[in-house]
């Protein structure tokens, strides 16, 4: 109890501020690798708040960069916080962070996209799926370019429960585009909804939880930025393989202001397609006139399972892709248009 009240009220020493942090080390943000860095340690600790108790959790930091956001995790209380940054520059700088919380820093030098986390924390913090999420926390302010592949890759690892979810559900506070958390938490009918989600929110609570002005960060970037805290759910709302779910909402978005049919279509071969999206839209009941942004969770869960029965029924359907069936079509018509010309000769 003494060593956890201990941990509990850790505070960093003072230290150069991360302005002078990035003069020292010389730091200048690198446009090609789109960084942005947060100078106001209230504006961090605000992020961190939001991310909910820390105290002493277990928390994966992705791209902490000069370290705004590593400071304010470290004065929650933590008990321990691995960081992954893929630009050696900040290395150093965060070393600095380390020797002044002895024991709780833990710095690697690598790729969020393929560092391994779920061997990197003790395995008595797993919990079942079905437990209270763990006391292992993702937060992170990534540039754009990466973290929305990431946040696919992590869902997948959600629908899975293996990566940073081999604990359980472990929760994620991340940054985003604004326009992107708002796509991640768009209600069924707005403007906003898309593909994003629908993949989110099969599988996630997902809240918009602050907004940050691009006023904010050093550069300033184009656009402001969105915090979107995740929890995954105990029980995902579609209960079909990811990939599947991917296949038939990517679909469904294919023509985002035609009636759903017409993106629910693509699934299917051009000779059969008008019977088989009559049948998938009959078997999940869902109206084909309605738009692909005014489809519920609810519809997709129905349109993934019944798609799911005629691929059953059909095993070479999963395989189709309409692309592959134009690119096809194009060659033919290609062959044909040049064997006219050479019988033109
Ligand atoms: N967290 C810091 C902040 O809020 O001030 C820095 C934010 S900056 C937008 C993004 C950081 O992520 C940079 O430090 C960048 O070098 C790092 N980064 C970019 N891609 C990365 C990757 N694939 N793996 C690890 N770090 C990455």
């Amino acid at each position: 109890m003494a060593a956890s009240r201990t941990l509990g009220t850790f505070r960093l020493p003072p230290l150069p501020t991360i302005r002078e942090i990035i003069k020292l080390f010389r730091l200048q943000a690198v446009k090609q690798l789109s960084q942005n860095f947060l100078l106001d340690l209230r504006l961090t600790d605000k992020i961190v708040r939001k991310a909910g108790s820390l105290t002493n959790a277990y928390v994966y930091e992705v791209g902490p960069g000069p370290g705004g956001i590593t400071r304010s995790i470290l004065n929650a209380g933590v008990a321990e916080l691995l960081v992954v940054e893929k630009d050696g520059r900040f290395i150093p700088g965060l070393q600095m962070l380390s020797d002044a919380a002895p024991g709780k820093l833990r710095i690697v030098h690598g790729d969020v996209l393929t560092f391994k986390i779920e061997n990197a924390f003790p395995e008595s913090l797993k919990r079942q799926w079905e437990d209270d999420p763990p006391n292992v926390h993702i937060i992170g302010n990534l540039p754009f370019s990466v973290s929305t592949p990431l946040i696919i890759k992590w869902l997948e690892n959600v629908s899975q429960r293996n990566g940073p979810f081999a604990y359980g559900r472990t929760q994620m506070t991340l940054t985003f585009q604004k326009e992107v958390a708002e796509r991640l938490t768009a209600s069924t009918g707005s403007k906003q909804r898309s593909r994003l989600s629908i993949m989110a929110q099969y599988l996630c609570d997902v809240q918009h939880i602050l907004t940050i002005p691009g006023q904010a960060f050093i550069p300033k970037p184009e656009v402001d930025s969105g915090v979107v805290h995740f929890t995954p759910l105990t029980q995902p709302r579609i209960e079909q393989p990811f990939k599947l779910v991917e296949r038939v909402v990517q679909n469904a978005f294919q023509f985002r202001r035609k009636y759903c049919h017409r993106g629910l279509g693509m699934l299917f071969p051009e000779a059969q397609r008008l019977e088989s999206t009559g049948k998938l839209l009959q078997l999940a009941d869902v109206d084909p006139t309605l738009r692909p942004t005014q489809l519920s969770v609810l519809h997709f869960k129905s349109l993934c399972d019944a798609y799911r029965k005629m691929c059953d029924e059909d095993p070479h359907l999963f395989a189709y892709n309409f692309r592959e069936e134009l690119k096809q079509k194009g060659m033919a018509r290609r062959v044909t248009d040049c064997s006219c010309y050479v019988r033109g000769w």
